[in-house]
């Protein structure tokens, strides 16, 4: 039976500590990761839990205990995972288009290193040589993910450096002596396809040949989780047999044999979490049925952003009589959830929860509409915890200079 938590259990958060409302379940986070060790058993693989999906500091401390190891992508998110006590050698830092000094905060920290550009690689080069290993992140030009600002490795992407300057990164590790440990690559979000990696990884062993010392091949993340009833998710099994295979050839054929580096993200928190909202009107136009509830794209915008499909349910009515929604957000602008949802009869005050909600939920929220950020709640063993109180409305004027 999969971990999941029951509508008795999210109710009764959602009366204790208020709507809206995030509610995380730690099973459901480590029994992600144990799919993942499983399905990679054959392989000499390290899981690199994506942060920036959801950074509350005991998520990734739970993350730790858990045996996962932690990418981040900006030096905060580094910081924080020094916070929650993970070693230096356990976080890989891969930023994009920062300055090199956030870089050069990453290496005093002793932390991985991902080098995304050729001209940081050049200043990178100049001021470490080979005093210190470096990753670097390349693009392979693989265009797959489930929405195109999901996507990151195809040719229009800002991320990494293209495999077809393979010579001009070559020029710049030889003149100044890069030891380069690893090579990264992450082509974007929400990929089913197998093959995708299994591409992708093709590429990588192909650039491997260019550097002698190196120890790892990152393939980033991108792993889908069943967000509709009949979704499939990323054949996980599938994959980690497959790659097993090409690693034991890759080592047949070139007499080393190198670790293999994942990160995932929503593979390891979407469905673990849960949006708990309240039906704040019901309300019937000459077109449709709305439900309004308490929250908005200020709580969780990845229906807006990149039209995203959360399932809903009324868990206060769920033997009611389906019927067809349009579920919005009380946030002046548009701002839908989802359209024709058949949901069990809505009354005003009902709580509706939204599920697959932690990745880039909570992590995603902001105070538009001077609305204030949801709280936080972790139940593990049973046990809940608030792990973040809501804002306050002197939050919102915290960091404001009043000059008049
Ligand atoms: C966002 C990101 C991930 C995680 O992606 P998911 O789809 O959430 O698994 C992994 N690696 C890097 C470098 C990222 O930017």
């Amino acid at each position: 039976m999969p971990q999941q938590l029951t509508n008795e259990q999210l109710i009764d958060a959602a009366n204790r500590f208020g709507t809206p409302l995030y509610v995380y379940h730690a099973e459901k986070i480590e029994e992600q990761l144990n799919r993942l060790k499983h399905a990679f058993a054959a392989c000499n693989a390290k899981f690199f839990y994506a942060c920036k999906s959801l950074t509350n500091i005991n998520v990734l401390k739970l993350v730790k205990q858990y045996g996962a190891n932690l990418d981040c992508v900006s030096i905060n998110e580094v910081k924080l995972g020094l916070h929650a006590g993970f070693e230096p050698k356990q976080i890989l830092f891969t930023p994009n288009c920062v300055d090199f000094e956030e870089i050069e905060a990453g290496i005093a920290l002793g932390v991985n290193v991902n080098i995304d550009n050729i001209s940081m690689l050049e200043r990178f080069g100049s001021k470490y040589g080979n005093s210190y290993p470096v990753c670097i992140r390349l693009n392979p030009h693989i265009m797959a993910g489930g929405n195109f600002k999901i996507s990151t490795g195809h040719i229009d992407s800002k991320f990494g450096i293209s495999i077809h300057q393979m010579r001009h990164i070559e020029r710049v590790v030889k003149s100044t002596n890069i030891h380069v440990a690893g090579l990264h690559m992450h082509t974007g979000s929400e990929i089913k396809d197998v093959n995708v990696f299994l591409q992708g990884l093709e590429v990588m062993f192909e650039m491997a040949r260019h550097f002698p010392k190196l120890e790892f091949i990152d393939l980033g993340s991108g792993f889908k989780v069943p967000y509709k009833a009949d979704d499939v998710a990323t054949d996980v099994n599938s994959l980690g047999n497959k790659v097993a295979e090409a690693f034991a050839a890759y080592e047949k054929e070139n007499g080393r044999s190198l670790e293999i580096w994942f990160e995932p993200g929503k593979y390891l928190v979407s469905e673990c979490g849960y949006f708990v909202v309240k039906a704040n009107v019901i309300k019937q136009t000459t077109a449709t049925v709305f439900v309004g509830v308490n929250s908005g794209f200020n709580h969780l915008i990845r229906p807006m952003f990149y039209e995203a499909y959360h399932r809903i349910e009324n868990i206060s009515n769920p033997n009611g009589p389906e019927r067809i929604y349009t579920v919005v957000g009380n946030i002046c602008e548009t701002d839908t959830f989802a359209w024709d949802r058949k949901i069990n009869e809505v009354r005003e005050g009902d709580y509706l929860v939204f599920y697959n909600a932690g990745a880039y939920g909570f992590e995603m929220s902001s105070n538009f509409n001077s609305r204030l950020k949801p709280a936080e709640v972790l139940i593990k063993n049973g046990e809940v915890n608030l792990i973040r109180r809501r804002d306050e409305f002197e939050d919102l004027l915290k960091n404001q200079v009043e000059i008049l």
